[in-house]
């Protein structure tokens, strides 16, 4: 065992949340001690290495802005940028800043206890490493713990197979090979086509169907990069001014799609199709307010799909019943195309699950289909997987998995009563998902670094959210959510992919410009609804 090390703060994972934070604090003078369970930075992208992996909200956007001379510096080269290229950028930023002296990587925290007499957290982890830290910030992310479902039998498997967020460092080959893809959603949809192109036989497997709208992704225009550098500031301070932190600059439309004729609305659609991506949603200002508006618009891309899929019974396989962006919308390249492909396979597990997993392959409706590698690409424990795998306990020993036993509850999804100078970034009660999350970090991280200094300057020990304070928010993101046409699905949202999980809606929905409003007049009141002492 090392010995017991003191700084003034912990920070837990090392993804765009915890290199920022790590930035924000080493530059105000704190001394600080990060861990990361993997060998480098990128969370997100140093995990997700599966073929087709890139962002679906645009590069430009999806990067910070907290130094200009960064964001000038560096150049995207597609539209959405890979997934090699958003990690050689969060390595960039780790040399560029020289993050990483303080991060000890391969290590895993695996426990936090606030001790009460030094009103400090003891962090250990899976390296018998101890630290004594004043703040504890856990920068652990909302889409990093893994989900694979328990299918029996998986141990027998014969062949290889791999979960698209824990993709090995040196690639798959999937050359000729028998391939099966569990999953539709964006992992699933961003990957099937790029395997496709290799594999022998693919086979997907499909639970429920999901809406995506194509990418048209590309290589950004020279012109266009210099257009967004030259007015980067005006940018980045319009898209904080969205309830998503991004796309203030594309057209959209307010109206609603009962106020446009037949002629109007195909126009509409057309084009926000034709624009690709998120900008689909913007084609009328109520289709996630309204089911009958979104269903007008939900029947437009079943239309899509009947148009590209030849094969009618696929097409209606693939067709989604449920809600447009009920579930998280996908963009995509050329994933319904890939089903009009002599080698791939739509096989539907909705009525016939898979029953379990065999040396050769796997079961389904009593059949055995044989493969060389399966894919799942099954998703997440979103929101609290990784904050709950930490054994974190507060004062009188609350442990937070009994406190989140019945779903999270936080204060701006920044912290919980009963956790004293605990913080979470992008937690849940925040925007996080619902936003451009490196926009939703970066506000995070300012306020939790301004929090600090404010506590320094003011000899404060101790920041704790106020119980009656977190009610009130956990109730009013409660009624928000179900005020949204979100809660009509079973998404990760909820919790609805894990079985047993409390089904609550764990983002804050009110919107990102109006969240951030929020948090800076708290703190420039004082830090109303949290007890500073
Ligand atoms: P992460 O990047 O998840 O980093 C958390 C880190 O904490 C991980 O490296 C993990 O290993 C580490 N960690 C966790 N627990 C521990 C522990 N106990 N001890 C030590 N280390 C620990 N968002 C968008 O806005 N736009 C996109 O286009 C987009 N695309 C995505 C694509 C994929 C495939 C996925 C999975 C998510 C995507 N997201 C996207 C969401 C993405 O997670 C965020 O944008 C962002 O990268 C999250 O950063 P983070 O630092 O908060 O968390
Ligand atoms: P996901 O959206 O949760 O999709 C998991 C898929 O696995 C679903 O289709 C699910 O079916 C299926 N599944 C789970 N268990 C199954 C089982 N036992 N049998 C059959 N099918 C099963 O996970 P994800 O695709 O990894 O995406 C998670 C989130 O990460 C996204 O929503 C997005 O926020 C982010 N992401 C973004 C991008 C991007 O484009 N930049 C790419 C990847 C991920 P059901 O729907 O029926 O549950």
């Amino acid at each position: 065992m090392s010995k017991v090390q003191e700084v003034d703060a912990v920070v837990v994972g090392a993804g765009f949340a915890g290199m920022y934070m790590q930035y924000r604090l080493l530059d105000e003078g704190l001394s600080v001690q990060g861990f990361e369970t993997g060998d480098n930075v990128g969370g997100t992208w140093y995990w997700n290495r599966y073929p087709g992996a890139r962002c679906d909200v645009e590069s430009m956007d999806y990067s910070y802005q907290f130094s200009d001379d960064l964001q000038q510096e560096w150049e995207w080269s597609e539209r959405y940028a890979p997934q090699p290229e958003i990690l050689t950028y969060a390595s960039h930023v780790a040399d560029k800043f020289k993050l990483r002296d303080n991060i000890k990587f391969n290590t895993r925290v695996k426990q936090a206890l606030f001790d009460e007499t030094l009103n400090k957290w003891r962090v250990t982890t899976d390296q018998g490493d101890e630290v004594i830290a004043t703040y504890c910030i856990m920068a652990t992310g909302c889409l990093s713990s893994t989900n694979l479902p328990k299918f029996d039998g998986l141990d027998s498997f014969e062949g290889d197979w791999y979960h698209t967020g824990l993709w090995p460092h040196a690639g798959v080959d999937f050359t000729g090979k028998r391939v099966a893809v569990v999953g539709t959603g964006s992992s699933a949809i961003q990957s099937i086509p790029v395997i496709a192109e290799q594999a022998g036989h693919l086979t997907v497997f499909q639970r429920t169907a999901n809406f995506s709208i194509p990418a048209h992704n590309g290589p950004l225009a020279p012109e266009y990069i210099a257009q967004v550098k030259g007015n980067y500031a005006q940018i980045r301070a319009e898209n904080n001014d969205t309830a998503v932190g991004f796309g203030a600059r594309w057209a959209s439309n307010d109206d609603s799609v009962f106020d446009a004729d037949e002629d109007e609305r195909k126009r509409m659609f057309e084009e926000t199709w034709a624009r690709g991506g998120f900008q689909f949603m913007s084609a009328f200002g109520d289709l996630g307010l309204n089911t009958d508006a979104n269903e007008i618009a939900a029947n437009f891309v079943r239309e899509k799909i009947r148009g590209i899929v030849k094969d009618a019974k696929t097409a209606e396989l693939l067709s989604p019943k449920q809600v447009l962006g009920c579930k998280r919308l996908c963009v995509d390249t050329g994933y319904f195309e890939t089903f009009n492909r002599d080698n791939v396979e739509l096989v539907n597990v909705k009525d016939h699950p898979i029953e379990r997993i065999t040396p050769k392959g796997l079961v389904t409706n009593g059949e055995e289909h044989s493969f060389d590698i399966i894919v799942f690409a099954t998703g997440f424990d979103a929101m609290t997987g990784s904050l709950l795998s930490i054994d974190t306990r507060g004062r009188d020993g609350l442990k937070l998995k009994d406190k989140w036993e019945a779903g999270p509850r936080t204060f701006l999804g920044l912290q919980t009563h009963g956790f004293p100078n605990l913080f979470t970034i992008s937690g849940p009660g925040s925007p996080s998902v619902l936003t451009n999350m490196i926009v939703s970090i970066e506000q995070h991280v300012n306020w939790i670094a301004r929090c600090i200094l404010y506590m320094r300057m003011n000899s404060k020990q101790v920041i704790e959210a106020d119980l009656e304070a977190e009610n009130e928010w956990v109730e009013h993101t409660n009624d928000l959510g179900n005020g949204t046409l979100y809660p009509s699905c079973n998404s990760w949202y909820l919790g609805a992919n894990i079985p047993g999980k409390p089904r609550v809606f764990m983002p804050y929905v009110g919107g990102f410009q109006v969240y951030s409003q929020k948090c800076e007049e708290i703190a420039n009141t004082g830090y109303r609804g949290f007890d500073m002492r």
